[in-house]
């Protein structure tokens, strides 16, 4: 029988046991054999925390978050191969696109919170925070990756978003995992990991995976280690209290069994929208996942007046529900993870039956699909009525972990908001309404006791996600019972990853340290006007400083009239009388338009767009005959990739201090410009440049990659020289639709041609019949056709051409592609 293998310390090992068998929910037939016998977890912890550690803590968010993107990216091509394992998990293709897709989703998202951290590997918090009365004395948030190890013990029924919804975080802070699944469906995460593994997309170390039991492991656990488990209450707690857990206070972030509840407001009669909508999604969250939800609903709170509907309402809505062979089209329903799931939820079901009833489904009774009954861990859905849930406490404290839930009446709201929180605390809650007052009193009654709520109306429903899908960008974890974690949630899920520390020292000093200019650090002249300066060669702290201007009363004047801001301040000088302007005030806005007037560098130059403006604040009015001049100091660079027909750039925050004739400062604003990065890739093409490049080929030259001659190489951009001289165009572009867009702003990048690609209009590995006599004639061609592309846009420059690979392109995209052409055919052949 096939072993499962672990992917711990750089390889694939296999433990040295016998095995415990894995089975496949729908047929009972054994997978493979789980095995970690022998593994040594401190030895697993430790290579973790320096391999995989000391790599990823190096990194920028940027390349963290760039890197999650690939591996997004690369994982989304395999995920046919995964769809096939994950129906013998008993999961339908629904349930899979929520673990397998919804995992990967999960990743791309987090990839993109690599914006909102600085561009370096660790972050800076919040505002500085002056701690002194001569500015000379500061504080900062700076948070830096933990040295330790995520290891995540993850749950049976996510065995891919569990693992990726977690690892994403900790690889975005720059921390590496060990990942613990479940037993029993840890082939499905061994098959993930596997790929992720092969792809080398991340750095050896980052993660490793251990499929099956790991009783041991937090024997070894240390102070920078931070562990996440997702479970049994019963476990996590055991977990949590593990005596390495408290002596080295290690983080533990539980996310365990939790009763949500949902409820039907009061006027979500039937006939509604609402109540339609309510009936829909508690249908959904008893079945998807044949209940096995961590959000999935529990409990259903209804008006006492409208139990018998609903009750009947969701009778009919689950007997629609087909069970059976995940893998066949008409089944809406597959089966638990396994028979000791089967026997574990009929075990609950019947404890809530000693109090509750059971209206609709039954424990011994199943009608299946395309499998049998009694081989798979099928269990049909059951739906309880507990009339008395103010007395009888078995349903906020019993989960049964299947597709179960029990309906109770209430009489008002406040009674509704009582039995939402008698479940001890949940990771979600979801109201049905379309009455927005209901909605607000039962949302901030409720939310102590909810990690999420959701509500649901005719206005939200049609593209709500749903009662229960956490987001990645939303708070997922739960007060109480759930554990008392907040695993996702954008930055803090990140965070938490990551040791906050408090650095107090002198501006200047803080500067160094954070990558951002803190106010009252000593400025960095520039040798030029910083808007001379290409991004790469910024620094936070370089600075100028302006000449002067006074502001006349005419200037305010012909502001207002400008603008048509005729507010009494700058234009009538009677009506000052009672506020705080002594004379005629000069506009806000003119003071912003008047400092960047003095600030701006003119010319052409590497800063491509004013991008906006933030934290803008007037110190005091200023008054006509007032004079002003502004130092402009870098505060910060934040990277940013450039998708769109743009050149590579990054935006610069440039810290704005307007000071009045006696220096003292009247108005500051953050200014944000996108600067252009250098251009250090390819050589410009001067006719000079040519010329020489030229002299050096020879009949002889030799390419670096490729078949093509040197005269087949001149001949090749004598043709397209004819294309971009509107000579031939009688072609269809090659590109399909879909990625033109993509593939003609990649005109824009620095980016070189891949070396070997094919030329659309000639078959692979063949080369033209040459057409010219010579190299020396080719070259003339050559040269020619080249003249007649300068002329042809000299004559039109607003002409557009077609362009086999890149569509149409104006006079400076063919500019754009002939560095490039050039650049790499004459590297080819080594004359550049
Ligand atoms: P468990 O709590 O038994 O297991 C959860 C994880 O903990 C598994 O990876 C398990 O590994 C591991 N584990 C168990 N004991 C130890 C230990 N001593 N040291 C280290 N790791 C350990 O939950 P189950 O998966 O068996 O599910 C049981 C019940 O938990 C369900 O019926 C349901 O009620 C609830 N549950 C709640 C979830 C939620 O998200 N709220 C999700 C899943 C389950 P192994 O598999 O190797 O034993």
């Amino acid at each position: 029988m096939k072993k499962l293998h672990n992917y711990v310390t750089g390889q694939w090992l296999q433990g040295s046991g016998e095995g415990v068998p894995m089975h496949d929910a729908i047929t009972g037939e054994v997978i493979a054999l789980s095995d970690t016998e022998g593994l040594d977890f401190a030895e697993i912890l430790h290579y973790g925390r320096t391999k995989g550690g000391e790599v990823l803590r190096k990194m920028t968010f940027q390349e963290r978050g760039n890197m999650l993107k690939s591996l997004a990216l690369h994982l989304v091509k395999k995920k046919a191969d995964f769809y096939e394992i994950s129906y013998r998990t008993g999961a339908t293709k629904v349930d899979s696109w929520i673990d397998i897709e919804g995992g990967f989703g999960n990743l791309f998202a987090n990839a993109s919170l690599r914006k909102l951290f600085p561009n370096q590997s660790y972050h800076v918090e919040g505002d500085p925070i002056d701690l002194s009365r001569g500015g000379r004395f500061m504080a900062h948030h700076i948070m830096v990756p933990k040295r330790g190890v995520a290891i995540h013990i993850n749950a049976f029924n996510f065995p891919v978003w569990g693992m990726l919804e977690k690892c994403a975080v900790n690889w975005m802070a720059g921390v590496p995992a060990v990942v613990k699944p479940a037993t029993n469906t840890s082939f499905l995460t061994e098959a993930v990991v596997r790929e992720i593994i092969a792809s080398k997309i991340l750095p050896e170390g980052a993660l490793q995976l251990i499929t099956g039991s790991a009783r041991t492991i937090l024997d070894s656990v240390e102070s920078q280690d931070v562990v996440t488990f997702t479970g049994s209450a019963t476990t996590g707690r055991m977990l949590k209290s593990h005596k390495r857990i408290i002596e080295e206070a290690v983080p533990f972030t539980m996310e365990a069994d939790s009763l949500n509840a949902s409820v039907l407001g009061e006027d979500s009669v039937p006939g509604t929208p609402e109540f339609d909508i309510f009936i829909k999604e508690v249908r959904n969250e008893m079945t998807v996942k044949c209940g096995q939800k961590c959000t999935a609903i529990r409990r259903v709170i209804v008006p006492e007046n409208l139990v018998e509907d609903v009750q009947i309402a969701l009778g009919n809505a689950l007997s629609k529900v087909t069970i059976g062979d995940p893998r066949l089209k008409e089944v809406r329903m597959g089966s638990l993870v396994s028979l000791d799931q089967v026997k574990e939820v009929r075990e609950r079901v019947q404890k809530l039956s000693k109090t509750a009833n059971i209206v609709y489904g039954d424990l011994d009774k199943i009608e299946v699909i395309g499998a049998d009954a009694k081989k798979g861990a099928f269990l049909a859905p059951i739906l309880l009525r507990e009339n008395n849930p103010f007395k009888n406490l078995s349903v906020h404290e019993t989960e049964a972990f299947g597709p179960v839930s029990t309906i109770m009446p209430y009489k008002n709201l406040d009674e509704a908001i009582t039995l939402a929180q008698m479940g001890k605390g949940s990771l979600v809650s979801s109201i049905a309404t379309n009455d927005d007052k209901i909605a607000k009193e039962y949302v901030i009654n409720a939310a102590s006791h909810h990690g999420r709520i959701l509500v649901l109306n005719r206005e939200s429903a049609k593209e709500s996600t749903g009662h229960g899908s956490p987001l990645p960008s939303l708070v997922h974890g739960g007060p109480g019972r759930a554990g008392g974690g907040e695993e996702m949630g954008g930055v803090r899920g990140i965070k938490h990853y990551l040791q906050r520390t408090a650095i107090q020292g002198s501006p200047t000093t803080l500067t160094e340290i954070t990558g951002i200019y803190q106010a009252n650090a000593k400025y960095k002249e520039a040798e030029q006007h910083p808007f001379k300066y290409h991004w790469e060669d910024i620094k936070p702290g370089m600075s100028l400083k302006t000449h002067k201007r006074t502001l006349t009363d005419s200037d305010i004047i012909s502001f207002a009239n400008l603008t048509w801001d005729h507010f009494y301040a700058h234009t009538d000088i009677t009506s000052l009388d009672g506020n705080i302007f002594e004379k005629r005030t000069a506009h806000g806005y003119f003071i912003i338009a008047a400092a960047a007037g003095l600030f701006v560098y003119p010319n052409k130059g590497p800063v491509a767009a004013n991008y906006g403006l933030e934290d803008c604040r007037f110190l005091r009015p200023l008054y006509h005959n007032d004079t002003i001049y502004v130092r402009l100091t870098c505060k910060q660079k934040v990277d940013r990739d450039v998708a769109s027909a743009e050149h590579p750039s990054g935006i610069v925050k440039w810290f704005v201090e307007v000071f009045d004739a006696e220096d003292e400062l009247v108005a500051v604003a953050t200014i944000l410009t996108m600067v252009q990065k250098k251009q250090e890739t390819f050589v410009e093409m001067t006719d000079e440049k040519i010329q020489e490049s030229l002299n050096k080929l020879s009949e002889d030259s030799k390419p670096k990659w490729g078949i093509m001659t040197p005269q087949h190489m001149l001949e090749h951009l004598e043709y397209t020289y004819k294309i971009a001289s509107g000579k031939i165009q009688d072609f269809d572009v090659a590109t399909p639709e879909k990625i033109l867009e993509k593939v003609h702003a990649s005109l824009y990048n620095y980016d070189k041609f891949p070396r070997n690609t094919n030329f659309p209009q000639l078959e692979k590995d063949t080369l033209d019949e040459l057409k010219h006599p010579d190299l020396g004639t080719a070259k003339e061609k050559f040269l020619e056709e080249r003249e007649a592309y300068k002329n042809y846009f000299k004559e039109n420059p607003d002409a557009k051409l077609n362009n086999l690979v890149f569509g149409e392109m104006n006079r400076y995209e063919w500019y754009l592609l002939e560095r490039k052409h050039l650049n790499h055919h004459f590297e080819q052949f080594g004359i550049i």
